[in-house]
């Protein structure tokens, strides 16, 4: 048995309402943080999480709603005395920028009191994180803009969505996508849930796709900004009875059994 608990649902739009998008994976012996944006500490705090229960925190993507709450959730566990290791999972080419924000973020290893593995993952390659989590990432379009930009050729622009196998269950989390072509990246899985992001694609995509290209069980719709909860309210009335029972609106706090 396990859960998932949404720490934050919100958008990359700073709110009263939610926090930036990440969510918490607990399995019987593995807690796994997806994303940790600007503001975790406290959006962990506002859900009653234990920093110390984390055992590893899972990157999509560097925008800073995705992963500038790093630095200081660190802190929070030094001050809480974490003595066991904390495991990084992140792209293999985003790995030296993580590693380099938290040490100009004076966190040294030497002084941190527990260890930071980073496990550095690759495209397409299945990892475990536990006894009960299997990861597969893909990269989605979500950077493509800004990596044709000229000058910036030496960055990486790795963005990934992933596909969890939770105790069997199938989970497609999109992750920050580009356009709804990257609904289709694990096509050929069924999923038992999409969690996708609707900040970067039209809710008119996607339901095209749905039941044509994709059948997930159910749709979980997050990275919401204020006001977006009543449109998508609006929108799902609008359905058959049928496809309006597959979705479901996220809200910092939710939580369903895996
Ligand atoms: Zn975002
Ligand atoms: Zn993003």
């Amino acid at each position: 048995m396990g859960n998932i608990k949404f720490i934050g649902t919100g958008s990359g739009k700073t709110s009263l309402k939610r926090f930036h998008s990440s969510f918490l994976i607990s399995t019987v012996d593995y807690n796994l943080l997806v994303d940790a944006g600007d503001g975790v500490s406290k959006a962990l705090l506002a859900q009653n999480v234990d920093y110390n229960s984390i055992n590893g925190i899972l990157f999509s993507h560097l925008h800073p709603d995705h992963y500038t709450g790093l630095a200081a959730l660190i802190v929070q566990m030094k001050m809480q005395n974490r003595k066991v290791k904390l495991d990084i999972y992140v792209h293999k080419n985003l790995s030296n920028t993580l590693e380099s924000f938290l040490i100009n973020s004076y966190l040294f290893p030497e002084g941190m009191g527990f260890e930071i593995t980073y496990h550095q993952f690759d495209d397409d390659k299945n990892f475990a994180v536990g006894k009960n989590i299997q990861i597969r990432s893909r990269q989605n379009s979500h950077l493509k803009n800004a990596s044709n930009l000229p000058g910036y050729k030496d960055k990486s622009f790795s963005c990934s969505s992933f596909l969890f196998n939770i105790n069997g269950n199938m989970i497609h989390y999109t992750g920050d996508i580009g356009c709804a072509d990257d609904l289709l990246l694990f096509k050929e899985f069924d999923s038992n849930y999409l969690i996708t992001e609707v900040t970067h694609i039209q809710f008119s995509e996607l339901l095209e796709l749905i039941g044509k290209e994709i059948s997930p069980g159910k749709i979980i719709l997050t990275h919401l900004s204020d006001g977006d909860n009543m449109l998508f309210e609006e929108k799902i009335k609008t359905l058959s009875m049928e496809l309006s029972e597959k979705f479901i609106i996220a809200f910092d706090g939710m939580t369903f059994d895996i």
